[in-house]
């Protein structure tokens, strides 16, 4: 093994240091996976009531550009990831130059964009075997002018910081293209046509330092208001063939990309069965929150592995899982603004419920609150928990 690749192994005695930027709920797993393994964490937020703050061992509490702070986790950490997309590439670089970062700047760049990303997923296509939907970037209001008409109707979305279906407007036309762009101020948008979808799915992924990479199995996704609902696998939907290609392709796209760490991809598969890639997120993702539960190795724990140049864990499912996503709403009845606890006593009743909460202390509709992963000898029985869970915590099924 070459030195670049030695092990930064948990120490019971020194402190073996991971550091994580962003304060979120990813970042508050990352720390519990990491910790169950024997390292501290540090994290560096600015906020300092957040949800990886409260499990860290250490908080730096400073913007995510701040020199000092960035010069602070690098000294005290091994190695240092993110928990989201948006942290400044720039500051991965500078984190870079004095430890081990992953992902890597250049990585986390493409993969923050839309237009870079479809660019990548378009030149991987002949390793990968999948394409993006037809899509235009969108830069300026001569380019609305010039996109083909047959990619309406299409979606605009915008290339940057776009989230959770945040910054994308369905257009019908090209006049609402133009109005569309404008509303949201001209920035770099792609234009995407919009696809007959039969279902969604997304892909874990994660490749070491070395190069070895693991494909978890593949996940079946339901949205609801552009928000991811439920995760279940096996997908009652997924054929052994989709499984099969959208398992290829996101070792094909992750080698290509020459990553290290954990990457999720989404794909959409089409009436007719087609696959196509949608985009990727360089951490782990909340479609893989059931790896917890449900696989030997968590995507978490994986992503540790992966920063520290240890062996990859085993991606093996041992149940049939089914996440439901708590989004604050369910903390609301109707439309009153009064604050109430649901009954998790009457969730953790259920068979193979785990409850997950981030630790946020005001909920709001929309946000992400926590999840319950569901796990049992069979699927049926899993989305039975899954339905008595949603009648007890007023969710529409
Ligand atoms: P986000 O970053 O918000 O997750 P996505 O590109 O994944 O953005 O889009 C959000 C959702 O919108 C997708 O999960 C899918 O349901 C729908 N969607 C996105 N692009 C298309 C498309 N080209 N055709 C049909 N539906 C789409
Ligand atoms: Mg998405």
């Amino acid at each position: 093994m070459s030195s670049k690749f030695t092990p930064f192994v948990p120490s019971a005695t020194l402190p073996a240091w991971l550091g994580v930027m962003g304060g979120g709920q990813l970042g508050r797993m990352f720390a519990h996976a990491a910790q169950m393994m024997g390292y501290k964490v540090a994290v560096l937020e600015p906020a300092t009531d957040c949800p990886a703050g409260h499990a860290a061992d250490h908080l730096l509490c400073a913007d995510y550009t701040d020199e000092a702070a960035l010069k602070e986790l690098a000294e005290q950490c091994l190695a240092v990831t993110t928990e989201f997309e948006n942290v400044p590439a720039q500051s991965l670089a500078f984190l870079a130059e004095r430890t081990f970062v992953a992902p890597s700047a250049a990585c986390v760049s493409i993969a923050q964009d839309r237009i870079e990303e479809k660019r990548f997923f378009t030149g991987c296509a002949a390793s990968s075997g999948v394409l993006p939907a037809p899509y235009m970037a969108v830069t300026s209001a001569a380019d609305v002018d010039a996109i083909p008409d047959d990619l309406f109707p299409g979606i605009l979305k915008t290339a940057r910081m776009g989230y959770d279906a945040k910054g994308q407007v369905r257009v019908r036309t090209r006049d609402e293209a133009r109005t569309a762009f404008a509303a949201l101020d001209g920035v770099p948008c792609v234009l995407e046509k919009m696809l007959p979808l039969a279902y969604e799915v997304s892909v874990l992924t994660a490749r070491g330092a070395d190069g070895q990479s693991v494909v978890y199995p593949i996940a079946e996704n339901v949205h609801r208001g552009g928000i991811l609902f439920t995760t279940t696998v096996p997908g009652p939907n997924v054929c052994p063939e989709i499984a099969g290609k959208a398992q290829s392709a996101a070792l094909a796209i992750i080698a290509q990309l020459g990553y290290v760490g954990v990457l999720c991809i989404e794909f959409f598969v089409l009436q007719d069965g087609t696959l196509v890639v949608n985009e990727m997120a360089p951490r782990p993702h909340n479609s893989g929150h059931y790896t917890i539960d449900a696989c030997i190795t968590s995507q978490f724990a994986q992503q540790v592995r992966t920063m520290a140049h240890l062996p990859l864990g085993d991606v093996r499912q041992h149940s049939p899982a089914v996440m439901l996503n708590i989004l604050g709403d369910i903390w609301f009845e109707g439309d009153s603004d009064e604050v109430r606890e649901p009954a998790w006593d009457k969730v953790l009743a259920l068979p193979g419920a785990n409850l997950h909460l981030y630790g946020k202390d005001d909920p709001r509709r929309g946000r992400k609150m926590g999840h319950v992963t569901f796990v049992a000898p069979t699927l049926a029985q899993a989305q039975e928990s899954l339905r008595a869970s949603c009648v007890i915590l007023g969710i529409q099924a």
